[in-house]
Formats: C-alpha cells, sequence, structure tokens
C-alpha cells in the first residue's frame, strides 16, 4: 500500500516570509536525502502539506515540479466555483492554484464551524467535480472514547460517503484513488495522548471494511492516523500493516520532525 505523510498546517506559519522559510527547509532535506540515497520520504510515502488558504497559491506554485504534493484544508459547501459566498474559497479556486488535494472534515471544521452531515456531502462532491483528491478526517471525542462508542461515531461519519456515493454512484471507481481517511481521534490531537497502537490497527480494519462495503474498490482505502504523530511515535504506528501513514499537525511546522515522520513509513 503507498504511504502518505501529510503536513496539517492549520492556521500557521503567521507570514509568508514564515511559510518560505518552512518550505525552503524541507525541499532541501529532501534533496539532500534524495542524493544521499537514504530511505526517503520521497520514495518510500508520498508527501502532501496543506497551508492556511491565503498561503495556497504561493506554496502551489513553489511545490509545482517537486515531489511535495499541496492542499487545500477545506473548501466551500455551497459552490464548486464562484458565488456570492464570503469567505469561502472553491474547489474550482483550490484547483487553479495547482493544488490537487483537500483535507475535508477535520474535527477543527466540525467543532468551530458546526460542519453537519450534508455540508460534508457537498464538500466531498465539489471537490471531487473538481477532480482533488479527498483527505476526509473522522474521529471520536474523548467523551465518545470513553463511553466505548468509538465505532459508531465513525460509522455516522462514515456514512457521508456512503450518502455521496448514492448521489453519484460513478464516483465509486476512482474512490480508492481520490480518497484518503485520516482516523483522528478528537482526544489525541495536539494533546500528546495517544490510542495504543492496537486499538488504531483495529479501527483502521473497520473503516477499511466499511468503506469497501459502500463501493466495488479496486483497492481496500488508505487509512491515515492523525493526532500527535511525532518523531517518537511514528515507528510504532508505521510498524502496523493498518496503517498506510499519517496526518501530522504541530510536528509538521519543522522540516525535521515531518521528515522524520515520513521516514518511519
Ligand atoms: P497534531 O494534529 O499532530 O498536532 O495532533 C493533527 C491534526 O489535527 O491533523
Amino acid at each position: 500500500m503507498q504511504a502518505w505523510v501529510i503536513g496539517n498546517w492549520k492556521q500557521n506559519p503567521a507570514t509568508s516570509h514564515d511559510v518560505d522559510a518552512l518550505l525552503n527547509d524541507l525541499l532541501t532535506k529532501v534533496d539532500a536525502k534524495n542524493q544521499a540515497k537514504m530511505p526517503t520520504s520521497n520514495s518510500q510515502c508520498k508527501l502532501m502539506v496543506a497551508p492556511s488558504c491565503i498561503h495556497l497559491a504561493a506554496v502551489s506554485a513553489r511545490l509545482a515540479n517537486t515531489s511535495i504534493i499541496s492542499a487545500a484544508q477545506d473548501v466551500s459547501a455551497h459552490s464548486a466555483s464562484i458565488g456570492a459566498y464570503t469567505g469561502d474559497c472553491s474547489a474550482q479556486q483550490v484547483a487553479d492554484t495547482g493544488a490537487t488535494w483537500t483535507i475535508l472534515g477535520h474535527s477543527e471544521r466540525r467543532q468551530y464551524h458546526k460542519e453537519s452531515h450534508d455540508c460534508l456531502i457537498n464538500k466531498l462532491s465539489h471537490a471531487f467535480s473538481q477532480n482533488l483528491g479527498v483527505v476526509f478526517c473522522i474521529g471520536e471525542t474523548q467523551e465518545q472514547y470513553d463511553n466505548g462508542q468509538t465505532l459508531d461515531v465513525i460509522n455516522e461519519q462514515l456514512s457521508v460517503i456512503k450518502d455521496m456515493l448514492v448521489q453519484q454512484p460513478d464516483l465509486a471507481a476512482s474512490l480508492s484513488e481520490k480518497l484518503l481517511v485520516a482516523y483522528e481521534p478528537v482526544w489525541a490531537i495536539g494533546t500528546g495522548k495517544v490510542p495504543t497502537v492496537a486499538e488504531v490497527s483495529k479501527t483502521h480494519q473497520h473503516i477499511k471494511q466499511t468503506v469497501a462495503g459502500f463501493a466495488d474498490m479496486a483497492d481496500t482505502v488508505t487509512v491515515l492516523y492523525g493526532g500527535s504523530v511525532n518523531a517518537d511515535n511514528a515507528d510504532s504506528f508505521a510498524a502496523d500493516s493498518m496503517i498506510d501513514g499519517a496526518l501530522v499537525g504541530g510536528a509538521s511546522l519543522k522540516a525535521d520532525s515531518f521528515l522524520a515522520v515520513a521516514d518511519a513509513f
């Protein structure tokens, strides 16, 4: 299975100057690893970074013709192209920057922007209509975890994909190529707390089976783990065959720690 390591920069870095510095560091170190023929992020796993929308065009331009893919963190639910939606960026506008993927349904979007089931169906449809790949985030809260509701929550969140396919069955054929699922327990994001590898493995197996049940897929869906992944714990996640990569927040803001995670996969 192709491994992926994705940096979710969230609302960072603060300035375009800092974005340039991070990108330069990343590209220099990826090049150096390639030349030294070390096991690299380049050859072993695909690397993607998702800057904030204000920096997306510059980052996409800088990453054109490199091995690192650029992605948005979100797209508008209202229209795939243009329209009177103040503050939104459409999937078409994202694709026009040269970005080829978008994150959708991150728990911070679900929490702070109250993204609903129907809203996420629209976002997925709009992204796919512009030929963007989607990193679809799911995961339970601490309370849901404590109550043993993880798989119920995940089933509910994955039903967005099922319902989207009912509306657009044609998308099923390309799903294993255009969709990555990121399992991110909300309680593990930015907290330094992580589930055990065995717990993540079991949940990923469930996700793969569930998504395969929605569509006749060529391959099983790629499932990444996210939530406090760093240079120290990446190896243990990478060792499990159900964990196809990582969605990395805090540790993606430094080239060294991001590439250390990538080297693990
Ligand atoms: P974290 O964030 O690595 O800082 O926990 C992960 C995410 O929110 O995608």
